[in-house]
Parts: structure tokens; sequence; C-alpha cells
């Protein structure tokens, strides 16, 4: 069995990442930027936010975090936002979540110029996305579908099943998944018999968050499984994959911790990237 490396992934498309920045730099004089807005102190965003700001600066990204108390007025925010749109030296344009109660998502990420959506959640970049249309692309199912795809570079035809059909990352993957020409079942609390549309897969993205869901007698021999859950549990982190009983059927198949979490940022990285390319056009 393959166990994937999301770690080693995230090193190797750092080092990519650092390489076309200095390529960048010398061909534009200027090298991408990535704001990251951060309201409130929640401690998993600041550590998150940091682990942000880290990475940025290690492939020479400009970056810069806009920290605000959790008291903040949304208009506040909103105007920053439009600053930052408007800001030629910023690529991209992050703000953490969750919010506090009093700021209505939608209008924070709806108020992010399309072009500068680095997390892709904009409903341009969503339905760009699903027209098959270039688009910013959502970072964990990015990084999901760039380890799917060095295990197995042809994944036209393959059978795959998502479960989960959040904006987050069920529906962006099964987008990834069709426009490499798998026949994709998109699986969700409601679904009848998830054992039985799971054993069909040869690729199986688990993004459900209910720690050790998908078990080994679920798994068809030689299947690709990434495991996106990250469940805190007695027994340390779990995913929605049972690590043990799958590794032993899978042909690969991401641990966690340390498969696609290390991915997700670097896709951060990467999506900065892209923007400034597409913004010098
Ligand atoms: P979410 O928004 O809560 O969505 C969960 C999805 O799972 C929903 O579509 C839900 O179906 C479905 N579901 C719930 N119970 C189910 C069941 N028994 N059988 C089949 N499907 C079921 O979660 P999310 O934001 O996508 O996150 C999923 C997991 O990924 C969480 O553990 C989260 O912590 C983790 N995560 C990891 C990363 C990373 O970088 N590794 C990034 C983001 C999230 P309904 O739509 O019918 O309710």
């Amino acid at each position: 069995m393959i166990l994937i490396d999301g770690k080693k992934a995230a090193a190797e498309l750092r080092e990519e990442l650092k390489q076309e920045v200095a390529d960048l730099k010398t061909k534009y004089n200027k090298v991408p930027g990535l704001t990251v807005i951060l309201i409130g102190d929640m401690a998993p965003s600041q550590i998150y936010v940091r682990n942000k700001e880290k990475s940025a600066i290690e492939v020479g990204l400009k970056s810069e975090v806009i920290k605000y108390p959790d008291t903040v007025e949304e208009k506040i925010v909103l105007e920053k936002i439009e600053e930052l749109n408007n800001d030629e030296t910023v690529s991209g344009i992050l703000v953490q979540l969750p919010l506090p109660k009093h700021i209505d998502k939608q209008k924070v990420i709806e108020t992010i110029t399309p072009s500068k959506d680095v997390d892709g959640f904009h409903p341009m970049n969503v339905g760009n996305l699903s027209s098959g249309y270039e688009s910013s692309v959502p970072c964990t199912p990015l990084g999901c579908y760039l380890m799917i795809k060095k295990i197995e570079p042809n994944l036209s035809g393959k059978k795959a099943v998502v479960v989960g059909r959040s904006n987050l990352n069920g529906k962006p993957m099964t987008q990834l998944l069709l426009k490499e020409n798998c026949t994709v079942t998109i699986t969700h609390s409601r679904t009848k018999d998830l054992k039985a549309e799971c054993l069909e897969a040869d690729i199986i993205v688990a993004a459900v968050g209910i720690p050790e869901l998908v078990k080994g007698d679920w798994v068809k021999k030689d299947a690709i499984v990434i495991d996106v859950g990250i469940n805190k549990t007695e027994n340390g982190l779990v995913g929605d994959v049972a690590f043990d009983e799958v590794s032993k059927v899978a042909k690969a198949l991401t641990p966690v911790p340390g498969g696609v979490g290390p991915m997700t940022i670097a896709c951060l990285l990467k999506n900065t990237v892209e923007c400034f390319k597409r913004s010098q056009k």
C-alpha cells in the first residue's frame, strides 16, 4: 500500500512555487502578495493564519495579516476588502473563517473580487469551476486532486465516490474529478447505502467529519482513498477513514494527520501565484 505523504507532497509543491515566484520576480520585478484578514482571537484560527503566513514567506510571497477584534463592525471589514481589491500589490485575499455571528459570511465572500479569491468560495469561481472554466479552486479539494493525480495520472473512466457534499470540500472535489472524466457519485447523510456506493469506487474521497466512518469492508481492493476528515477523539486526531482496516485493502491512502492537511496550505500559496499570473495577462 502506498502511504500518501502529504507533508512531502506539500514540501515539493512549496519548492516548485518558490522557484516560480523567483522567476516571476525576475520577469515582472514584483512578487505575488497574499493578505489574510483574521477576526477575533480563536486559537485554531490564529494557528492556521500563522502557518499560512510562515509558508507564504518561505516561498517568497509578500505576506500580510490584518487583525481585527471580534467586535469589529462588518462595515469596516467590507471597506478593508474593497481597499485590498483595488491594491495592485495584493494578488490574493483570504478572510479566515469562522467569523463572529454579527458578520455575514456570504457578504464577506462576495465582496472579495473573484480574481483575488484565493479560497475559491466566490459564487463566480464556484460557477466557473462547475462550468469547466478557469477559476480559483478551494484549497483542500485542490490538494486532494493533486495527490490523486500523482498516484494515478489518467483518471478517465474511473469510478469516484465523494462522501460529503459541503461547498468547502465535497462539491468542488466532485467538479475536479468530473473534469478528469471520472464517473462521480456524490453521497451525503441521506444516502441509502453508503457502503454499497463506496464498494463501487476506484477512488474514495471522504469529507464528512465522522471518525472512521469508512470501514475496511467498504473499500474495493486497490482503490485510492483520500481522507479529508479531522476529528478530535480520546485517542487523538483521526480521519473519516478507519486507517488500519482500509490500509489492508487500498492501493493508496492518506494518513491523518500528515495527509490532506499540509497540502491545503501549499494549495493556498499555489492559488495566490495563479491569481498573480492571471492578473499579469
Ligand atoms: P460539513 O460542512 O460538516 O459537511 C459534512 C458532509 O458530510 C455533509 O455533506 C453531510 O451530509 C455529510 N455527512 C454527514 N453525515 C454523514 C453520513 N453518516 N454519511 C454520509 N455523509 C454524511 O464538513 P466539511 O467542512 O466538508 O468538513 C468535513 C471534514 O473535513 C471535517 O472533519 C473537517 O474538520 C475536515 N476538514 C479538513 C480540512 C483539511 O485541510 N484536511 C479542511 C477542511 C475540513 P448533508 O449535506 O446531508 O448534511
